[in-house]
């Protein structure tokens, strides 16, 4: 299977106001990511996971290190690389708010070799599939956290790229929204062969979801294995022992 993802040795320092030292942040991560791979990354606040995504999807530059997407050098191609990536960011930074539902949707749908009618029929099973036709023609600014993060993972999807990021896609929903979300990103993995990486806190997704973990601490690599290889570490929450 081709590599989608390939990184090798990244790092990425950041300086705080005021501060003397730099905060090392990932400290030389290198990882490959094989095309249809779930994968998912876990590691105690403050690990390094945003910054890797951040990075990953060409938000951050690292300070050293390089980072390739289907092939190509985020760094020397970050426009030509971003267009085989999607992300869904904490706080749905991704979403226009003063745009409907709808409208965030055709948006993102962009011009992908798709045509008007091929784009109709994916967000109209969206929008069904996502539970969205009563809010379809409302502003994204108006809506619920957990509707505006199946917004957000919709149109992560509909912009159809090989690579989707998901930054902490359940973080503070209620145990209905989470389910809905996990129960739609299994369907989506099952029917559709995207590359999808996964930070989150949330084990159910990890279970569920997920069928590789790359555990994160203080910026390493601290384990990649597959999920049920993980589990009873999960289950015994003894992980957050070995970190
Ligand atoms: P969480 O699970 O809390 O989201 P994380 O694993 O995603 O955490 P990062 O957000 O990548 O971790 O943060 C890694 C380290 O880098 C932390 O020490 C954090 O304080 C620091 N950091 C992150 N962003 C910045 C920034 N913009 N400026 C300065 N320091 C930062």
């Amino acid at each position: 299977m081709e590599n989608v993802i390939e990184i090798q040795n990244v790092k990425k320092s950041y300086r705080k106001k005021g501060a003397k030292e730099k905060v090392e942040a990932v400290k030389g991560v290198s990882l490959t990511v094989k095309k249809g791979e779930i994968v998912g990354l876990l590691g105690p606040n403050g690990a390094g996971k945003t910054t890797l995504i951040k990075m990953m999807c060409g938000l951050l530059i690292p300070n050293e290190g390089t980072i390739l997407i289907n092939g190509i050098n985020i760094r020397q191609k970050r426009l030509q690389a971003m267009e085989h990536i999607s992300v869904v960011l904490e706080g749905n930074r991704n979403l226009y708010w003063r745009l409907t539902v709808k409208e965030n949707l055709e948006y993102f749908a962009g011009n992908r070799g798709h045509s008007k009618k091929q784009i109709q029929e994916k967000m109209e099973h969206l929008i069904d599939r996502f539970n969205l036709r009563e809010k379809e023609n409302e502003m994204v600014n108006a809506l619920s956290r957990g509707m505006q993060q199946k917004v957000a993972v919709a149109v992560a999807l509909i912009a159809n790229t090989d690579v989707i990021f998901l930054d902490e896609p359940t973080l503070g929903l209620d145990l209905e929204t989470s389910y809905e979300i996990r129960t739609l990103l299994k369907e989506i993995v099952e029917e559709e062969q995207k590359t999808i990486i996964i930070s989150t806190h949330d084990m159910p997704v990890v279970q569920e979801v997920c069928e590789r973990v790359v555990i994160v601490n203080h910026g390493n690599i601290v384990a990649d294995d597959r999920v049920e290889n993980l589990l009873q570490l999960f289950e015994s929450k003894a992980y957050l022992f070995t970190l």
